[in-house]
């Protein structure tokens, strides 16, 4: 056998080349609090139960009853429901996706085009059809589009609190009234804001309310493992009540083994994250969550301004932790680069519809004391980011139906990535959504081989 040691000492090297989890500089992916004992708290609570199986919560009474705290947590902090700890923000929406299904025939789900793509993935799995609503000036979904987007197989209705892109919080008392009035439900996607909005509100923050106390909203996912600072694996998603919940789980008596019973998609399930995520959560409690809200929006305050300072402009008004940063003036994609070398990951995400390509900036506790290396970083980039030349062209004829694995060898061998991501990132926006979607995937199979 390999000595501990000697592997230990290559997990570490490998890591060498991933991007920096703590300190701020990852502003996407990552989410840090800044509190130097978390990460070992949580290490630690997680190989207590890692071998745990919550797969039955009666042989593993210690699961059940954190669990059942998680989510009592959870339900405090957003005014209500019942629920599940799921593996992630994407299983929490897909979930809520498929109890709302439940046996309808041919659904259909409404949502605003700036819902995350995991509603998409859910519409893809369970074979729903999904009717996307294109957003205003502000990025907010007009509820009026939303009731006339609602047909006779409509089963959900999404609301963003706040969307990924852009950070703003969707008009959700209406569209949740709106679903009420036709006997719908409304899935409202807390994901990244629901551990922290609460408690901007607290700190005076306003923002259109979106928890249970909007009459009408029937579910919503809140991910531990964003504001909460837990580790990777973690969300919650609640229910308004037990009833709406049921048809999320699933139970089958038909082979000859154990019944199985699941109440999220995992069936064997390691305690370990559900461990982790409740030590987390009973260390920094209430008071502690507020002061990380606190320090998170004197950074996200502090970085708009300097950012707007170095004339680039922030998209929508958002309310939360995102920023979308952009400008006519300078090529996101090559900026993200020059950021990159100084250290800093900022995400690019593509023009759609009428969000020009832009930057994201996902902003944690840990960037509250560093908001002036950030800006610092960013001007300097500014000064010398050039607009990268591609020739798009090189995507002429290229069909997403047909694509063979030479068209996409020649199109690999055409970029010149050598300094950096911006002309892939170039090539990739002007590709017709479809093909874009083939040419990634192909490109997922080269990774993995
Ligand atoms: C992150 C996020 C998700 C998906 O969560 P994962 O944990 O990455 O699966 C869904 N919705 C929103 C708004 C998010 O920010």
């Amino acid at each position: 056998m390999i000595p501990v040691d000697q592997v230990l000492t290559e997990l570490r090297k490998l890591r060498e080349h991933d991007l920096p989890t703590h300190g701020g500089r990852t502003m996407a992916y990552v989410y840090d609090s800044g509190l130097d004992e978390l990460d070992d708290l949580a290490a630690r609570a997680h190989a207590l139960a890692s071998s745990t199986n919550g797969l039955d919560p009666t042989a593993f009474p210690s699961l059940l009853r954190m669990e059942n705290e998680i989510v009592g947590t959870a339900a405090r902090l957003l005014n209500g429901g019942v629920g599940q700890v799921t593996s992630g923000g994407t299983e929490s929406c897909m979930l809520a996706v498929l109890a709302a299904r439940g046996d309808a025939e041919r659904p259909s789900i409404v949502l605003p085009v700036t819902a995350h793509a995991a509603f998409h993935k859910a519409a893809h799995y369970f074979g729903i059809r999904t009717i996307p609503v294109p957003v205003g000036a502000d990025f907010r979904v007009d509820p009026a589009d939303v009731r006339a987007a609602i047909d006779d197989d409509t089963v959900l209705v999404v609301a963003s609190a706040p969307s990924y892109a852009h950070g703003v919080v969707d008009p959700v008392t209406d569209i949740a009234a709106i679903a009420g009035d036709r006997g719908i439900r409304c899935h409202v996607d807390a994901c990244i804001g629901g551990w922290v909005l609460p408690y901007f509100g607290r700190l005076g923050v306003e923002f259109e309310p979106f928890d249970f106390t909007v009459p009408g909203v029937t579910s919503i996912s809140v991910d531990l493992h964003k504001y909460a600072y837990c580790p990777k694996g973690t969300s919650v998603l609640l229910h308004a009540s037990s009833e709406l919940r049921r048809t999320q789980y699933f139970a089958s008596a038909a082979w000859p083994g154990y019944t199985m019973l699941n109440s999220t998609m995992q069936s064997t399930r390691s305690g370990g994250p559900i461990a982790a995520a409740w030590a987390v959560l009973r260390h920094v409690g209430d008071e502690g969550y507020l002061e990380l809200a606190r320090r998170t929006l004197c950074a996200v305050r502090a970085l708009r301004i300097g950012i707007d300072d170095l004339g680039l402009r922030v998209l929508g008004d958002p309310v939360s932790t995102l920023l979308a940063v952009t400008s006519p003036d300078v090529d996101p994609f090559a900026l993200a680069d020059k950021m990159r070398a100084r250290g800093w990951y900022v995400q690019p995400q593509f023009a759609f519809q009428n969000s020009p390509t832009n930057l994201h900036l996902t902003v944690t506790a840990a960037n509250h004391g560093n908001e002036n290396l950030f800006l610092d970083a960013l001007r300097e980039s500014l000064a010398d980011t050039a607009p990268v030349a591609v020739d798009t062209s090189i995507l002429d004829g290229l069909d997403p139906e047909t694509l063979t694995a030479e068209q996409f060898d020649a199109l690999m061998g055409a970029v010149d990535m050598s300094a950096g991501m911006a002309a892939v990132n170039t090539l990739l926006e002007a590709a017709p959504a479809k093909l874009r979607e083939r040419l990634l995937i192909e490109f997922l199979g080269r990774l993995y081989s």
